[in-house]
């Protein structure tokens, strides 16, 4: 169902005013974690002001260590959803279980599955019979047969509304949290008919790469981004050292803008 075998049109999933896979570059930006509703809202006005089309937020955080900041949960839900309201950008939100599906679907425009339960196949089943938008990230350690398997997953619940997102692979390499799989967008491309976006400030870990991360995923037919902002990235409960500050995300849609048009 994923493969372009079959279905050689490309999927062009709607999220909100959003046509993720058709013309326009969707760019999706917010906090890692929802922290409170000022510091969504400051940030919900920032990205919009800025040309952005989608806002994110963690609700459900999947923290390396148990004893790290989790996510305000329904709580953080709500805020996302009335951040909608205010701004008119569809939000979207990763779920970490079944009961995350089921308080989400109240409030988000598309759900969000991380790279590490990019094989929970539960998971995906579960997402997949919501119907809503499902943005799937690639698994730390996933071949892109693996991660086209997963999206098969929820596609076969009758859902086609898938997006991947590539968000940087585990190598070697030590010099960035992850290594962008760039290959991965013009691989995908021949292989699917899904729409893929890529997430610069996962694949690096550092503030200062997410620009040229960014406009090489734009030069080779990204759909969209995926970058997180901060009010005050030295205070954000979560990936702060890769989020950018709202002036610096002015600057990078203002760049991509004019190579986005070239594409
Ligand atoms: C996130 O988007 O905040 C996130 C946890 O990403 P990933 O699943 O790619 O690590
Ligand atoms: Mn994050």
């Amino acid at each position: 169902l994923a493969n372009k075998k079959f279905h050689p049109e490309p999927t062009v999933v709607k999220v909100g005013n959003a046509n993720i896979g058709g013309d326009e570059l969707v760019i999706m930006s917010g906090p890692c974690a929802v922290e409170s509703r000022e510091q969504l809202f400051e940030t919900a006005r920032a990205i919009k002001k800025a040309g952005a089309q989608i806002l994110r937020g963690g609700a459900y955080k999947p923290r390396t260590s148990p004893y790290a900041f989790q996510g305000l949960e329904e709580e953080g839900l709500q805020f996302m959803k009335e951040a909608r309201e205010e701004t008119g950008l569809a939000v979207v939100c990763e779920v970490t279980s079944l009961a995350a599906i089921e308080a989400a679907v109240k409030y988000v425009d598309m759900l969000q599955i991380g790279a590490r339960n990019m094989q929970n196949f539960y998971l995906l089943k579960e997402a997949g019979k919501t119907g809503l938008p499902v943005l799937l990230k690639r698994g730390l350690s996933a071949t892109i047969d693996e991660w086209l398997n997963a999206a098969e997953y929820i596609i076969a619940e009758g859902n086609p509304n898938v997006v991947l997102c590539e968000r940087g692979i585990r190598t070697f390499e030590t010099a960035t949290r992850n290594t962008l799989d760039i290959s991965a967008v013009p691989v995908i491309k021949s292989k699917s008919h899904l729409p893929i976006i890529v997430d610069p400030s996962h694949a690096s870990g550092v503030r200062s790469y997410v620009k040229p991360l960014s406009m090489s995923a734009v030069a080779v037919g990204a759909d969209g981004l995926m970058v997180e902002t901060h009010p005050n990235p030295s205070i954000a409960l979560s990936d702060g050292p890769q989020s950018l500050t709202f002036p610096q995300f002015e600057e990078l849609c203002g760049e991509l803008r004019p190579l986005a048009a070239l594409m």
